[in-house]
């Protein structure tokens, strides 16, 4: 069996012709975070910022109103493992959905947290694939300052250790580096001294997004790309010489994700500065976000393209996804020739784009 709950028949046909319901959600858990990045996304000094979160229950009642196309939920926040009962949503998702994969986006500082819980969720379902993705900017005390949390690089190199000594297949962890206004000038020589001082060799990168309220500062634009540029080349180069495992490199969605990173890289560098429109967006269709107090957006960067709050759903994802307001953001995103770097849309741009699929298969081979 291709997919582990799902039809792989439907989940195929959805991907490649109908395109009309989720294999993929960015689950914002909670906006609370122990960090405070300068470039963070989150207005920490809205006390709305932290209200209304969804209760288990919720999530219990959300996941048994999914699509039996979803394959994957990505956890994040504000920092996921700051709600306690990250294990417990996981089992939600796990019995009432067709995931077979969770990827966590965290910033590493809750190390024994995160052992706990992936350990617990292998032993609850060991076919459910974990890839922890930590964030890491900078070397030492200055990723420390960044990000605001004393002793959090130490914090962040161990938990990515702690995650990989298991030697399970379907646990990974990866360290992923955000190219920022602030580390772009030095990002090569974080990348080698994290693979060769700190032993981190599942290394990954993004650019960040101008995105809530941080904005990249124009004059800085090019100078950003081309050291994003540079760190991918090294990416690339350790991938091919199997010294970066990203991923479950036995699995199919592991194979896949690899690859379409590497595509991904190459559409990032093409579309960043001049703002270039590629291909279309599959957001409302293919992948959504379902924010920290229920609210569901296309995708983390249109705001103020909100279809609607769960709760007033009675937390049924599939009615308010067949909204007419998230058809007509659907068709809003086509139409405009929307476009964006948003890593997580552009994975799904190029799983449901035949065009990629030669590129894809390729890579798939590598
Ligand atoms: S760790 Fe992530 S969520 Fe927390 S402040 Fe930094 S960017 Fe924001
Ligand atoms: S192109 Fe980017 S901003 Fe537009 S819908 Fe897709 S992910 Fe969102």
């Amino acid at each position: 069996m291709m997919f582990r709950k799902a039809n792989s028949f439907k989940v195929i046909n959805n991907l490649t012709i109908n395109k009309s319901s989720p294999v993929s959600l960015v689950h914002f858990l909670t906006n609370r975070c122990n960090a405070r990045c300068s470039f963070c996304f989150i207005d920490f000094n809205d006390p709305k910022t932290f209200k209304g979160e969804l209760t288990i229950e919720e999530i219990n009642s959300l996941t048994k109103n999914m699509h039996d196309t979803l394959l994957n939920v990505n956890f994040t926040g504000g920092e996921p493992f700051a709600r306690k009962d990250i294990l417990e949503i996981a089992k939600c998702y796990i019995d009432n959905t067709t995931i077979q994969s969770i990827y966590i986006t965290t910033n590493g500082s809750l190390p024994e947290r995160a052992l706990n819980f992936v350990k617990k969720v292998n032993e609850y379902n060991a076919d459910i694939e974990l890839n922890l993705q930590i964030s890491i900017d900078a070397l030492g005390e200055q990723h420390d300052k960044i990000r605001k949390i004393k002793g959090l690089f130490d914090k962040a190199v161990e938990t990515y250790k702690l995650i990989n000594s298991l030697s399970i297949a379907n646990i990974n962890s990866s360290v992923n580096i955000t190219v920022t206004h602030e580390n772009y000038e030095n990002v090569d020589q974080i990348y080698d001294e994290l693979k060769n001082t700190h032993g981190v060799k599942n290394l990954k990168c993004i650019l960040v997004r101008d995105e809530g309220i941080y904005q990249t500062p124009d004059k800085l634009k090019k100078d950003l790309l081309n050291s994003y540029n540079n760190l991918v080349l090294k990416i690339n180069s350790d991938q091919n010489k199997k010294d970066n495992k990203n991923f479950n490199k036995n699995s199919i969605q592991g194979k896949i994700h690899r690859a379409k990173d590497k595509i991904s890289y190459k559409l990032v560098k093409e579309m960043y500065l001049e703002n270039s429109y590629l291909s279309p967006c599959h957001a409302s269709s293919l992948f959504g976000v379902i924010g920290a107090s229920g609210d569901v957006f296309p995708c983390e960067i249109l705001e103020d393209k909100k279809i609607g709050n769960l709760r007033d759903y009675n937390m049924n994802f599939k009615e308010l996804w067949k909204d007419d307001l998230n058809k007509k953001t659907k068709k809003w995103i086509l139409e405009s020739k929307c476009r964006c770097t948003y890593e997580c849309g552009l994975s799904f741009n190029i799983i449901g784009n035949y065009r990629y699929y030669p590129r894809l298969f390729l890579e798939f081979l590598k």
